[in-house]
């Protein structure tokens, strides 16, 4: 018996390749692009162990959970590191990068994500990027949440480490992800000994096995399902039109902030100015002496599937995340999420007003 799963022909090395170039087209890269055999936290950590060692001096920006995860890779991985946190209700900005090389001009690595799904925020990359090249460090950047929902130019921006994942804007799988990687990134992870080699976390040994050996055999067996899903999101991505995704996901998250301040009952946007907000996800402070996690959990109690969570950690007692992303950034999937908050905020004593909400999405939507 066959099943739509299982028993499916060899994916081919040709074909891994292609869909390799595609995402190097999504990206509008000219580095080597590398699709890994893992969620995106294998790139994220492989890069980092490649790339920074003992010699290493590191800026690690911190606007969210992963910031703080680079971080402690970075250390483990023996570099100094220097670590720049801002309140996740805001964006870094490029003066704050450009302050710490003048404390710091010994730095040569920089980390950074670039839109934090967990906090509702993105940085300026592209600007970033240009103190970044002027001071010659190597420029390593988490796209997972980004790409798809906003603009991910890696050669423009001067990233030489980007790491892309297609389960969040691009609406595809989780179980691969993909990495560009600049000459002076392949340089950089050469000339360190405390690269991983013969490591599943190698990006070495991909190169010399794969790339460099013409991408004629795969030096692993494919993760079938996954490529296929990622090869069916990209084109998916590619008919509908990439900049007609990254304005579905910018309408989701302007409405989603007006038609939460329409709503009223105490909901605030929790990134302060619009401009710092992530079109992947809107994050929403609740009023005090009510919990979000309990918000949440009364909205899905109604409706299960809506793209509704509390913050993680700490940030569950104050901060709702709408994850408007990828089938959810439409405006229903906004609406349906703000009157199920309104209910659970009216049932609370709050005073709402669901109809502004309603007219507010319409508007900001247009
Ligand atoms: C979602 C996301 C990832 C991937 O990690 P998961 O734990 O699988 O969600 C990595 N980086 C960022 C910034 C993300 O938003």
């Amino acid at each position: 018996m066959t099943h739509p799963f299982l028993d499916l022909p060899p994916l081919s090395a040709e074909r891994f390749a292609a869909i390799e170039d595609r995402v190097a087209r999504l990206l509008d890269t000219r580095q080597d692009v590398l699709v890994t055999q893992g969620e995106a936290l294998l790139p994220l950590e492989g890069a980092i162990r490649a790339a920074a060692g003992p010699g290493t001096v590191a800026l690690n920006v911190i606007t969210g959970p992963y910031g703080q995860t680079f971080g402690h890779w970075l250390r483990d991985s023996g570099a100094t590191v220097h670590d720049l946190a801002v309140p996740f209700h805001t964006a870094v900005t490029a003066g704050q990068i450009r302050d710490a090389f003048d404390e710091h001009p010994e730095i040569d690595f920089v980390s950074l994500v670039h839109a934090e799904a967990a906090t509702g925020n993105t940085n300026p990359v592209a600007a970033i990027g240009e103190v970044v090249r002027e001071r010659g460090a190597l420029f390593y950047l988490d796209a997972v949440a980004s790409v798809g929902a906003e603009p991910v130019l890696p050669d423009a921006w001067g990233v030489d480490l980007c790491v892309i994942g297609a389960q969040k804007a691009l609406g595809g799988p989780a179980g691969v992800s993909a990495i560009s990687v600049s000459e002076r990134a392949w340089a950089r992870m050469a000339a360190n000994p405390g690269a991983p080699r013969r490591s599943y976390l190698s990006l070495l040994d991909w190169k010399e096995r794969w790339l460099d050996a013409g991408r004629k055999a795969l030096p692993h067996a494919p993760a079938q399902l996954e490529m296929l899903a990622l090869e069916a999101c990209l084109e998916r991505v590619e008919s509908a039109g990439l900049e007609t995704v990254t304005a579905r996901h910018r309408g989701a998250a302007l409405a989603t902030r007006a038609g939460a301040v329409a709503l009223g009952g105490g909901l605030e946007p929790y990134v302060h100015e619009a401009g710092d907000a992530a079109p992947v996800a809107t994050t929403l402070r609740v009023p005090s002496g009510v919990a979000a996690s309990e918000l949440v959990a009364r909205a899905l109690a109604d409706d299960p599937a809506l793209p509704l969570a509390a913050g993680g950690g700490a940030l569950a007692r104050e901060m709702i995340r709408v994850n408007h992303y990828g089938p959810d950034a439409t405006p229903e999937a906004v609406r349906a999420c703000l009157a199920a908050l309104g209910r659970a905020l009216e049932e609370r004593g709050l005073t709402v007003d669901p109809a502004a909400a309603r007219d507010a999405v319409a508007e900001a939507w247009r």
